[in-house]
């Protein structure tokens, strides 16, 4: 059997297994983040006993940032500059480059799950959307003209500066760069900091879920006139609350105000602003997309 594994990796925990190329995951692994030796040590050993299942054919990795994706740069598949000190400067394409000799592909988490939803997932055949994760963080990435959206560094789709009404919201942000940029107002770690306590624990009707309608639907509206996707994908945990997708569709609707006049706006938005086909599995099934692609490129 010809097998792929990918690495879904993030900042508290990591998510590895291993599949074919038709979008199958044959085995799922998760674990916390802890120290990058640790962390290293533990995936080799997963994949060396995965490896006896089959041929591992390619690994791909869709990891936390940032990270430096500059073909040809020093620092290639280095995570770089993150606010988790352990792993500032960590080699993490070379560490698994180096423990097996196969390709290894290499983007940050969303790029990785974008793909994985773009191959087996909610965007099948479309060659520009977007992907947005609402966690503990917030990140995106997308595909555009068919390829990654890279540029100068990668998309920091998270950290865009949106409107903050200081009067209706008074909370400064959680932010350690920029206090209330988008991920400072909206990410899961902001609504627990403002309310005290995690979306999970507040009710369906908390004013907390108003506001975090407008916050994302300020930034998709920023999204859809910069990059003019023909979808955008809503995932992360915060995004499991049932009843925020449609506030969001709502509320993007009046922000377009018909000036961007297309069917997919005007009449079916709920098909244009979707949750991630994938569900929990979107980033390690993305990871194994990404091995694949990078093994159809070597090949
Ligand atoms: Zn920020």
């Amino acid at each position: 059997m010809s097998l792929f594994g990918g690495i879904e990796a993030g900042g508290t925990k990591f998510v590895c297994g291993v599949g074919t190329n038709r979008g199958d995951l044959i085995d799922k692994f998760r674990f916390e983040t802890t120290t990058p030796t640790e962390t290293v040590d533990k995936l080799i050993e997963y994949f060396e006993k995965q490896n006896k299942r089959g041929e591992m054919l390619a690994i791909g990795i869709g990891s936390f940032g940032p990270v430096d994706l500059k073909k040809g740069s020093p620092t290639y598949g280095y995570i770089t500059s993150t606010p988790k000190i352990k792993w500032q400067n960590t080699n993490f394409y070379g560490k698994i480059k180096g423990a097996f000799d196969v390709p290894v592909g290499f983007d940050t988490d969303v790029n990785a799950a974008a793909l994985g939803e773009q191959k087996w997932g909610a965007a099948q055949d479309i060659s520009d959307f977007i992907y947005i994760t609402i966690g503990t963080g917030i990140g995106g990435g997308g595909i555009i003209n068919g390829e990654f959206l890279h540029g100068l560094v990668h998309p920091e789709m998270g950290h865009i500066f949106i409107p903050h009404d200081k009067k209706a919201d008074p909370y400064e942000g959680i932010c350690p760069f920029h206090k209330n940029c988008f991920e400072g107002l909206a990410s899961g770690s902001a609504i627990k900091d403002r309310w005290g306590r995690p979306g999970e624990k507040l009710d369906k009707d908390h004013p907390a879920w108003d506001l975090e309608a407008k916050y994302i639907s300020l930034a998709v509206i920023n999204y859809i006139c910069t990059l003019s996707p023909r979808k955008i994908i809503l995932g992360g945990g915060v995004m499991k609350q049932k009843q925020l997708l449609p506030l969001i569709h709502k509320r993007v609707k009046f922000l377009v105000n018909n000036y961007i006049k297309v069917p997919e706006i005007t009449n079916n938005i709920e098909e244009y602003m979707v949750l991630p086909k994938l569900g929990d599995n979107a980033g390690v099934l993305g990871a194994i997309a990404l091995a694949e692609r990078e093994y159809e490129k070597r090949k």
